[in-house]
């Protein structure tokens, strides 16, 4: 199967630091995929090399057989990848309906507008014209998804929904997932909470320090792997005399 977004030895820097070591990974169309890993082991990292955010080589990351490494991140959403970012970045003295509306700065036709938007979360349709920040953490992590989905991406690339957020509400926010992918949409998730990441995922991705550590289908991976790949336990247990 042709990989709809495929990265092949991608490696990004921020100044003379390196934060990723050749990530090879592949993304297939109406797939949901999960990306963890621990602190600083280069989730934020690829998905912004993937939209442009942080400069990678041309030619190392491919979207629909095209080499779109490096392009600016507006030419990025207009060719169909969207992020969530992590934090959120609401624009926090413009409404919610605001908020959302720059999503659809992209031009891009598709299923999402307001009204979809709304159906899927309500409680936006009575929160449309307060600013932003004075939304719960929950409801603007709703404004901040909604926001990238108005731009009718063909991928959605989300970062740490769950940060910060009480687990009620995080399960509120991944009930919307199936929505989404049943309107066709391929959707990548950076996830700190492993259980949730391998629950709602076909795929996993583990990275460790820069590198990817681990890949297989979620429901065929064992406990054990994933601690292996994420914490590199492996390695300690070599070094132990
Ligand atoms: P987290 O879960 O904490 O967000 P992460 O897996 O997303 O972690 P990154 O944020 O991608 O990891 O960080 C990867 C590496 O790059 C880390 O060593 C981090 O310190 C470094 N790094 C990230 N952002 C910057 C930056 N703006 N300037 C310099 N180094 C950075």
């Amino acid at each position: 199967m042709t990989a709809l977004l495929c990265a092949e030895g991608l490696q990004a820097f921020y100044g003379d630091a390196q934060a990723l070591f050749g990530v090879d990974f592949e993304l297939h169309a109406g797939e949901l995929l999960a990306i963890i890993g621990a602190n600083g082991a280069g989730k934020s990292t690829f998905l912004k090399c993937l939209t442009g955010l942080v400069r990678a080589p041309r030619v190392a990351i491919r979207f629909k057989g095209e080499a779109i490494g490096g392009l600016p991140p507006g030419e990025i959403v207009r060719r169909g990848l969207a992020m969530v970012p992590e934090g959120r970045r609401l624009f926090a003295s413009l409404s919610v309906e605001e908020n959302l509306l720059m999503g659809a700065a992209s031009g891009r036709a598709g299923p999402w507008n307001l009204k979809r938007l709304y159906e899927m979360f309500p409680i936006l349709a009575q929160k449309r014209r307060e600013p932003g920040m004075a939304l719960s953490g929950g409801q603007q992590q709703m404004v901040a998804l909604g926001r990238a989905l108005m731009s009718n991406p063909e991928v959605l690339l989300c970062d740490e929904l769950s940060l910060g957020l009480a687990p009620i509400v995080i399960r509120e926010i991944y009930a919307a997932m199936p929505r989404i992918t049943s309107e066709g949409m391929t959707v990548v998730i950076v996830e700190q909470d492993v259980g949730m990441a391998q629950q709602v995922s076909q795929r996993v991705y583990c990275l460790q320090e820069g590198r990817v550590s681990l890949t297989g289908r979620s429901r065929d991976l064992t406990r054990e792997q994933i601690s292996q790949a994420y914490f590199g336990l492996e390695t300690h247990a070599e070094a132990a005399p």
